[in-house]
C-alpha cells in the first residue's frame, strides 16, 4: 500500500472575538482577542477523514438563532468561504468523500455543520454524548443533538454513530489515533496524525486552546474539571516532546505559522 494519500489538511471555518471579560481572553494588553477555529482533513487510502466540522453556517446569517445567550461574551465571525462544504470543495472534496467525522466534542464551534455530512459514520467518546443529553448543558450543543438517544442513532440527519470509550487507533495503523483527553468537557479527545514526511502531528483541540497553556498549565475558566484537564495537559506535553508539530485549538499567534488548506502536510 503507497501511503502516499495520506495528508492533513487544515482548514479555516471562521474565527470567535472573545469579550475582555471572558478569562480565555485575558491578555496583557486588555485588547481584543480574536481565536482561530479550525477543521481537519485527513486523507487516508482506507477513507477520509474530517475531524470536527467548525460552526454552524448559520452563524453567517443568524448567528442569534445558534448561539443565543453566550453572544454576550463572544462574537461568532464566519464567512461564506468558512462553510465547511466550500473548505472542502476548495480542494475538491464533497461530503460523501467523507467517511468518518471525529468530533473532538460537542461544543457548537466545532460540532456545529454535523447535518452536512449524513452519509460519514461519527466517532465521538461516549460520555460526551451522555453529556450533552442533560438540560444545563443543551445550551452549547448544536440543534441535531438535542434530539439524541442513546441507542446508537442520532436524531436526523445524522445517521450513522460510533460511541467509544477512550482510545482508538482508527485503521490500526497508527496514522490516526483518537486520545482521550478530557477536562474542557466530560468527553474531549484529541488526534494524533502519523504523516509520512512530517512525522507525528499532535492536534490538541480544546485540550489545549494555545501554547502558553500546555507550557504553564492553564486551566480557563468554563472548564469542566480542573484536575481532570491538568493530566490531559500532562498527557499532550508529553506527547508535544515527540512530535513534530502540535498544533493548539484556538491559538491566534500560532495560526499564521501553520498550513492551511489549499497547502497541506504530508
Ligand atoms: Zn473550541
Amino acid at each position: 500500500m503507497t501511503d502516499s494519500s495520506t495528508r492533513l489538511y487544515v482548514l479555516d471555518v471562521g474565527s470567535i472575538l472573545l469579550d475582555p471579560s471572558c478569562t480565555m481572553a485575558a491578555r496583557a494588553d486588555g485588547g481584543e482577542y480574536r481565536i482561530p477555529v479550525s477543521a481537519f482533513l485527513i486523507t487516508h487510502p482506507a477513507g477520509n477523514v474530517l475531524f470536527d466540522t467548525g460552526m454552524d453556517p448559520l452563524t453567517i446569517t443568524e448567528p442569534e438563532v445558534i448561539w443565543g445567550p453566550v453572544m454576550d461574551q463572544i462574537t461568532p465571525e464566519m464567512e461564506e468561504g468558512n462553510h465547511i462544504l466550500k473548505q472542502l470543495e476548495v480542494i475538491g472534496f464533497s461530503p460523501d468523500d467523507i467517511r468518518y467525522v471525529i468530533l473532538s466534542h460537542l461544543h457548537s464551534d466545532h460540532a456545529g455543520a454535523i447535518r452536512f455530512f449524513p452519509r460519514a459514520e461519527f466517532i465521538l467518546q461516549r460520555i460526551e454524548l451522555e453529556t450533552a443529553m442533560p438540560d444545563p448543558v443543551r445550551l452549547f450543543y448544536p440543534e441535531p443533538y438535542r434530539g439524541a438517544r442513546m441507542d446508537g442513532t442520532l436524531a436526523d440527519p445524522v445517521r450513522s454513530v460510533r460511541l467509544i470509550d477512550g482510545d482508538l487507533d482508527l485503521f490500526g495503523d497508527g496514522r490516526i489515533r483518537m486520545l482521550s483527553t478530557p477536562g474542557h468537557v466530560p468527553g474531549h479527545q484529541s488526534l494524533l496524525v502519523h504523516l509520512d514526511q512530517t512525522g507525528d502531528v499532535l492536534l490538541t483541540v480544546d485540550a489545549c486552546n494555545d501554547r502558553g497553556q500546555l507550557d504553564n498549565t492553564v486551566i480557563p475558566d468554563g472548564t469542566w474539571k480542573a484536575e481532570v484537564s491538568r493530566s490531559s495537559l500532562a498527557l499532550l506535553r508529553s506527547l508535544r516532546e515527540t512530535a513534530a508539530l502540535t498544533i493548539y485549538g484556538h491559538d491566534p499567534e500560532q495560526w499564521p505559522n501553520i498550513r492551511h488548506s489549499p497547502t497541506f502536510y504530508e
